[in-house]
């Protein structure tokens, strides 16, 4: 190869390369956490470390009739002082009202957060909801259900790791699932005839609804892992909110019986629980 030939194919390689590092490797080392662990807007990096005492919280929350309360807005408070519980933290961050998430402002006038660092500069938070939208009816009757896994929970299932793209909502087989809006059903799912477990089975027996909540906001719900047989409902057909879907079951990729709630907005995953409207559930 001549020296300009060496020149121009290292220049070009180099340009080349920085251009994928810019374009393609800063992007991807960010989603995969290369720069720490860091609390976003959804959710928390490496957040296996919390999973346990925030489902706990989750779940004791639920059984009282509280409203729901992202691990990021427990976190944004714990990390200043770790001796605080997540449950505190959690009834703390709730309009006793409404049973909606409160604005870190107002948050802070509490006397125990008052002198937090995250209480001087909330605003770089960015977590301040001023309106929260609560489109959704819940899935399935809360009281008996336990939180078994929550949204983007870094999690190992039969050995793999995973991050979770729903929730997983643990009860016995058949407990009813609901349509959380109204909307229309755009697939129901059933090939699986036994209830039990099948590592190759994804979703298992699926049900999906489409919810219109607005002009340009439609989202789409999965309702997984449903029990044989069960669906109440057809494709294309419309549905209420409340209205009984299917059955709870253990179809497909599932290590017990539980609905698998998923939600979608254009192709990406947002936070289900965080549409649920919990003001009436007393
Ligand atoms: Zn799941």
């Amino acid at each position: 190869m001549k020296k300009s030939k060496i020149l121009k194919f290292v220049l070009g390689s180099s340009v080349g390369l920085v251009t994928m590092f810019l374009v393609v490797l800063i992007p991807l080392l960010m989603v995969l956490d290369f720069f720490g662990a860091n609390i976003t807007d959804d959710y928390v990096d490496n957040n296996a470390d919390y999973s346990d005492k925030y489902k706990e919280a989750v779940n004791m929350a639920l059984k009282n009739n509280k409203g729901y309360v992202p691990l990021n807005r427990i976190l944004y408070f714990y990390l200043e002082d770790e001796s605080l519980s997540f449950y505190q933290i959690y009834v703390d961050n709730l309009d006793k009202d409404t049973n909606k998430m409160l604005p870190i402002s107002e948050v802070c006038e509490l006397k125990k957060y008052k002198n937090f660092d995250g209480c001087k500069d909330y605003e770089l938070g960015n977590q301040v909801d001023s309106e929260q939208n609560k489109p959704f009816l819940p899935p399935i009757d809360f009281h008996k259900i336990t939180v078994t896994s929550f949204f983007m929970e870094e999690r190992v299932v039969f050995g793999e790791s995973d991050v979770h793209g729903g929730w997983d909502l643990a009860t016995s087989n058949n407990t009813p699932v609901k349509a959380v809006c109204d909307g229309k059903i755009t697939k129901v799912s059933f090939p699986y005839k036994e209830n039990k477990t099948n590592t190759s089975g994804g979703g298992g027996n699926q049900i999906y609804l489409e919810c219109e909540v607005d002009e340009d906001i439609t989202y789409t719900v999965l309702y997984a892992h449903l029990y044989p047989n069960s669906a109440k409902v057809e494709e294309g057909k419309t549905v209420k909110a409340g209205d009984e879907l299917a059955g709870v079951g253990t179809t497909g990729y599932s290590t017990g019986p539980h609905l698998h709630y998923q939600v979608e907005l254009n192709g990406t995953g947002v936070d289900g629980m965080s549409l649920i409207d919990f003001s009436n559930d007393d």
